[in-house]
Order: structure tokens, then C-alpha cells, then sequence
């Protein structure tokens, strides 16, 4: 399948073809490619949700400023790295900090954060996920030692980012703060939920080809799941089927891309990781946060956070990694993308 030269209306009809239900042959491609680059080996990295305080306002989503409902926390320098000694404990070589767009933590703060953990464990990854901000600071935290950064575009489309945020976001500027992050040295993540209110499959075909111009390390995709306090908390959610041919679809697109099979997935589907495996997805990024604050982290409801989510039930996952025929691999893992 030579889906890298294909039209948007070729895309748009692989996508209408398998959306009820991959073909067996699409998901057999997808993984081929991954075994082609990575074989068997699913990367763990360990996720701290160290804050759930945020200024934006995006609709789908649990931890928006309006949300009065939400439980608000934030971790101290001193409990984000008890996670990562816990983390090293359980053997660990990433972590991903990720967060709300939080005012508090200061370009300064954020730096002595990340310069304290790269001098502890100077051989482990250490990955952002704070949202939007300026080239000095995704520079500034580039020069304290991050290696990596993940912000999902959402939707390449521009009409349909327009109907998940409000006006003061927009597109242009989280699709720059993208190609910054690459020409700074990020190894870069981009993404996108399936299933999102008002997403067609042109959108969806939009989102390929964004993918193909970016070309990121990484790529985020799990289902959109309602979240009740949310102003689309009686919208639909993304269907396991539907996200599955997306994984294909991307693992096709970009051999070498990292593709985390995500939480949202196992939340919507008990099995959700392992056929997200099946799927081309490589990467699984079970939680360190600290277990009571887990829960206020919900972007969505019902996350899983115990359980094999735990990274504290890293013995268990191995298991189901390898009841499911891969091997868990620890490492930095980092992406064979240039
Ligand atoms: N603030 C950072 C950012 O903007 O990238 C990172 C945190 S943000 C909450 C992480 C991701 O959660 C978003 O990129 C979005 O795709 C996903 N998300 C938010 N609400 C969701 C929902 N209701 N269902 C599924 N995923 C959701």
C-alpha cells in the first residue's frame, strides 16, 4: 500500500473503506512495517501528569480553565523527582513531563526541573508536554537537557480546530510551535484525537498528510472520550475500529515513527493496547504520577490509571506485553526518524 503518494481523495477512500473495520490487510501492513524497523519491541517510558492546572479552554477536555469541577494540583520540584527515582527504581530510561499550561512553572522553574533530572540520570530522555510557548523557552528548556516534546495538533484542518478551541487559539500557531520544536532538535510528536467532534474523513486525510509534510519522531493518537464537566460531554466518542486504521494508517505513512498505542485506547477497550500493537503502535507510557493525584489528571472519564496503567505494575505489563507476542524494551528508545 503506497499510501505516501496517494491523493487526499485516495486517503479519504481507505479511510471510508476501514473506518467500520480495518482490513486485515491494512493492520498485516502496519505491522510488517513496524517489525521491518523495530521487530518485536514495545518502548515504555514513564508518564509524570505534573500538573492539571491550565489557562486554555479547549472544549474536549477535562482540565480546561473553565472547568471549576476539576480537582486542581501540582507537583512539587521534589515529588517530580521522587517520580523519576521511582522510575529508575523500576527501571526506566524515560520520562515524560507532561502538564496543563500552567503559569506557575516559570521558564526558570521549568529549566531547574529538567537540569536537576538530566544530572541524576544523565542517560535517561527526558520528554515535554506543556503546550503552546515561545521559541526562547522550548530553546531554553532544549539547553537544560530536554530531548523530546509532544503537542498534538489536534486537527490540520482549520475550520475543525476552530470548532474544538476557542479564539484565542489557533492552528497556525500550534502548527508553528511544531516546526520550531523540529528546528530547535526536539525529537517532535504531533497527533491527534479520532473521533473528535465535527472530524470527517477529509479532516482525517488532512491529518496524513500534515503528518507526511512534518514529518514528526512520534505520533499521538488515541480515541476522543467525553468528559462529563466538558461543553462536549454529550458528544460521541472515537470508536476503537476507527482509531486502529489510524494507527495503520500513520505506521504505513511513516515507517520509522514512534506510535504509542494510549491510554484513551486501553480505556475504551479492555485489549485496547495490545491492538493498538497489532496496529503498528510500538510505544506504551504507563503513569508515575503520584497514585492520589492520578485520578484528578482526567482529561476524560473513566481513564485507567491502576492496574497494568501503573508503571509501579511494570512486572504485569511485561507480561501482557509478551502474552501478546512482543518484548518490552526499557531503553531510551529513540526514534529512527532523522
Ligand atoms: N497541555 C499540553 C498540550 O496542550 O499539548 C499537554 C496536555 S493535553 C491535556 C494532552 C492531550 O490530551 C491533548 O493533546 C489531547 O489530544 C488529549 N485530550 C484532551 N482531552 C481529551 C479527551 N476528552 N479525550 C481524549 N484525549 C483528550
Amino acid at each position: 500500500m503506497d499510501i505516501q503518494s496517494m491523493t487526499k481523495k485516495e486517503i479519504v477512500g481507505i479511510i471510508e473503506d476501514n473506518k467500520g473495520n480495518p482490513s486485515r490487510e491494512l493492520l498485516e501492513a502496519a505491522a510488517k512495517t513496524r517489525d521491518k524497523y523495530y521487530g518485536k519491541r514495545i518502548f515504555v517510558r514513564g508518564l509524570i501528569e505534573f500538573t492539571n492546572y491550565c489557562k486554555n479552554n479547549c472544549y474536549y477536555c477535562g482540565i480546561r480553565a473553565g472547568n471549576t469541577a476539576a480537582r486542581r494540583y501540582r507537583l512539587t520540584k521534589e515529588q517530580i523527582l521522587e517520580c523519576c527515582d521511582e522510575g529508575d527504581r523500576l527501571g526506566f530510561n524515560t520520562y515524560v513531563l507532561q502538564g496543563g499550561e500552567d503559569g506557575y512553572f516559570t521558564d526558570e522553574i521549568l529549566c531547574d526541573i529538567i537540569g536537576d533530572i538530566k544530572h541524576k540520570y544523565p542517560d535517561c530522555a527526558v520528554t515535554l508536554s506543556i503546550g503552546e510557548k515561545s521559541k526562547e523557552s522550548y530553546k531554553a528548556y532544549k539547553d537544560a537537557g530536554a530531548d523530546r516534546y509532544l503537542l498534538r495538533h489536534e486537527t490540520a484542518n482549520d475550520a475543525h480546530y476552530n470548532k474544538l478551541h476557542p479564539d484565542s487559539m489557533s492552528l497556525e500557531n500550534r502548527k508553528n510551535c511544531l516546526y520550531t520544536l523540529r528546528e530547535l532538535g526536539y525529537q517532535v510528536g504531533a497527533g491527534f484525537m479520532v473521533g473528535s467532534p465535527y472530524q470527517t474523513s477529509e479532516t482525517l486525510a488532512e491529518d496524513l498528510l500534515f503528518i507526511k509534510e512534518l514529518q514528526p519522531h512520534m505520533v499521538g493518537i488515541g480515541p476522543f472520550i467525553p468528559q462529563k464537566d466538558s461543553p462536549f460531554a454529550d458528544k460521541t466518542g472515537g470508536t476503537l475500529e476507527l482509531t486502529l486504521t489510524m494507527l495503520s494508517l500513520v505506521r504505513i505513512m511513516l515507517p520509522k515513527v514512534l506510535l504509542p498505542s494510549t491510554t484513551a485506547l486501553g480505556t475504551i477497550d479492555p485489549m485496547g493496547r495490545e491492538k493498538g500493537f497489532s496496529a503498528g503502535a510500538n510505544v506504551v507510557m504507563p503513569n508515575l504520577s503520584p497514585a492520589d493525584t492520578r485520578k484528578d489528571y482526567a482529561l476524560y472519564d473513566n481513564k485507567i490509571c491502576s492496574g497494568d496503567e501503573a508503571a509501579q505494575s511494570i512486572m504485569s505489563l511485561k507480561e501482557r506485553i509478551e502474552r501478546a507476542g512482543y518484548t518490552m524494551d526499557m531503553g531510551r528508545g529513540d526514534s529512527l526518524m532523522n
